[in-house]
Order: structure tokens, then sequence, then C-alpha cells
């Protein structure tokens, strides 16, 4: 896995540079859903620092086994109203906060003595209703109401767009969830973050502006077909 992360950390560098941005300004967030404690524990010994778990239960199985690591952990799966504690108090990112419903649980159970909790909100730019996500006309509402509770933080706009295998298709998707960011901020808002690009299409989604790309199966191999 590190020969993995060496490549993706050059394919990353190349397509920044092609886009005229700085690596810094991109975080590899690495998907460990279905991968064990051990890969985790690998890929930090290679320098990764930020992880993003899908399924609850499994992850809070595999936080405990690494609280002795300095590690960043994002939720990226689907929220579940009756679910939002264990979020609140054990993760530093959620990426797809979709109503103000969960909004308001995770701000109302973020510990006190804990920073504020980073917020990115999830958009359904095609309109799949296998998908969660807010729709773009409804985000502008959606981006005031969250961005005024304490306790969070709002950074950005997270994306899922259809499988596209031309790159042209990809960078469309992506255009149009930095569109919608640059909106927002022209409007007053301060987001920082775009997290778009996943490992078939990442190098597209930094050149639309991503900031944090969440790659599973690049890094860490095909996931067990159970997961
Ligand atoms: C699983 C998952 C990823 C990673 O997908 P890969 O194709 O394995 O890189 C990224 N984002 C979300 C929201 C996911 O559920």
């Amino acid at each position: 896995m590190p020969e993995r992360i060496q490549v993706l950390r050059t394919e990353i560098a190349a397509a920044a540079a092609s886009a005229g941005r700085s690596v810094s300004d991109i975080t590899l967030l690495a998907v460990s859903k279905a991968q064990p404690a051990e890969a985790v524990r690998t890929a930090c010994a290679a320098g990764l620092t930020d992880f993003g778990e899908s399924y609850l239960n499994e992850a809070l199985g595999k936080l405990a086994a690494l609280e002795d690591l300095p590690l960043t952990w994002h939720f990226i799966g689907r929220l579940q109203a009756n679910k939002t504690r264990p979020i609140a108090e054990r993760f530093q990112w959620v990426h797809g906060v979709d109503r103000l419903h969960i909004a308001e649980r995770l701000a109302q159970q973020r510990p006190v003595h804990a920073p504020a909790l980073n917020i990115c909100l999830q958009v359904n730019l095609a309109g799949e209703s296998s998908k969660g996500g807010v729709s773009p006309a409804e985000l502008p509402a959606l981006a005031a109401a969250v961005a005024a509770l304490s306790r969070l933080r709002l950074r950005g706009l997270m994306c899922i767009p259809p499988p596209q295998s031309d790159p042209a298709g990809q960078r469309a998707w992506f255009a149009q969830l930095r569109q919608l960011r640059d909106g927002l901020n022209a409007a007053g808002a301060a987001l920082d973050t775009l997290s778009m690009g996943m490992s078939a299409d990442f190098p597209n989604a930094i050149r639309e502006g991503s900031t944090i790309v969440r790659i599973g199966t690049a890094l860490f191999g095909a996931r067990p077909p159970s997961a």
C-alpha cells in the first residue's frame, strides 16, 4: 500500500499542476470502509492522516482500536437521525449532511469542549433518487441555516456524481459543484472546501477545484464483496 500511496500522490500532484494549483490545498482522504484497522495503521505509518468511514458500527470499532493514532476521522456515509450522537462525539468531519434536522442534532450533540464539527453539505446534482443530497435549488437556504448553528463549522460542499467515463462529463459535474460553492461565497458564505473525486475520477475533480479527494479502492484495493 505505501507504493499505492506514492502513485496517488504523484497523480494528485500532476492533476494539481495541470490546473495551476498547489498540492498543499488538496487533502487525500483515505476511505477505509470495509478495510481492517491494520490497513489504517499501515496507511498512517506511510503518512496519511485523514480517514473516511461510511458504516457507523464498523467505524466505531475501528476508531476504538486506533485511539493511539493522531488521525482525523471523516464520516462520509448516509446519516440517520437516530444515529447522529456517536458521529457528533467521535468524528471531526461529516460530509453527507443534506437536511437541517440532521445538522441540528449534530450541533446539539457535539461535546462543548470539542472543536466545532466540520460540515460539508451533500448536493444531489443529478437528482438521483438512489443518493442523498440536497437539491441545488434548496442548497442556499440549507447552507444559511447550517452556518448559523453553533458547535458546527460549515466548510463546504460534497457530491457523488453519476458514474461517467468520459473526462468532459466528469468535469461538468465537478464544475457545477464549484459554481454552487462560488455562488454561496459571493452571497456571503465562507466555504473553503469541495469534497469531490473518488478513485475513478479524482484527477478531473482536482482540475475543477476539489480540496478533498475521497479515495478507497485505488488506495486499499478492492473492498470485500460483503461491504
Ligand atoms: C466508498 C466511497 C468513496 C470511495 O470510493 P472508491 O471508488 O473506492 O474510491 C468515496 N466517497 C464516498 C461517499 C464513498 O461512500
